[in-house]
C-alpha cells in the first residue's frame, strides 16, 4: 500500500486561502442596493447615491450606507494596519472613488441616509455644479480632514469620561 503524502485536501484548501489573502485584493465590491446592510448601523443600503466601504488587510469588504458610519466604525475599530476606504461617487450611482480621489461636498442640502451630510464627487467641477444646485455654501473637505489624529482625539474626550470610567 502507498503511502498518502501529508498534504489531505484540507490542507491544500488552507493554502489556497492563505495565498487568497495574501493577495490584498483591495477593489472595492459593488454595492447591492436593497439588500446589502450598513456594517455599523445595520440598515439597508438603499440610496445609491451614498455609500462608502472599508477594505481590510486581509481584503474583508464592510459597506456603509453614510460617512459617519464608515467613519464611526473605523473609531471603533482602530487596532492593525489601516484599511482601504471607498466612498461612492455621487452623480455616478454605485462606482466608487477612493478616499484620496474623492472631494466631499458637506452641504445642509443633502439628505444622506445618516445624516452625514457627505457626498463625494470625482472633480472640483461637479462638486461645484452639485453646491451650485443646492444654493452655495457647504464645505468641502478632503479625506484627511474627516480623521483627526487618533491621539488628538482622545485626549478631546478624555477630559469629560475618562476620569468616571477609567479605574485601574
Ligand atoms: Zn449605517
Amino acid at each position: 500500500m502507498k503511502r498518502s503524502r501529508k498534504f489531505s485536501p484540507a490542507t491544500l484548501a488552507l493554502a489556497a486561502l492563505v495565498a487568497l489573502a495574501g493577495c490584498g485584493d483591495t477593489q472595492p465590491k459593488a454595492i447591492n442596493y436593497g439588500r446589502d446592510e450598513c456594517a455599523e448601523c445595520k440598515m439597508t443600503l438603499v440610496n445609491q447615491r451614498y455609500g462608502a466601504e472599508l477594505i481590510s488587510a486581509k481584503g474583508k469588504v464592510f459597506k456603509f450606507d453614510d460617512l459617519n458610519c464608515l467613519l464611526a466604525f473605523e473609531k471603533k475599530n482602530a487596532a492593525g494596519p489601516a484599511p482601504q476606504a471607498y466612498v461612492v461617487d455621487c452623480n455616478r450611482p454605485n462606482q466608487f472613488l477612493s478616499s484620496d480621489q474623492a472631494i466631499l461636498l458637506q452641504h445642509d442640502g443633502l439628505r444622506t441616509p445618516m445624516g452625514s451630510r457627505f457626498a463625494a464627487f470625482a472633480s472640483e467641477t461637479e462638486l461645484e455644479t452639485a453646491r451650485t444646485q443646492l444654493g452655495g455654501a457647504g464645505k468641502t473637505l478632503r479625506w484627511p480632514d474627516l480623521l483627526r489624529p487618533p491621539s488628538a482625539e482622545k485626549t478631546a474626550a478624555c477630559t469629560t469620561c475618562c476620569s468616571a470610567e477609567k479605574k485601574p
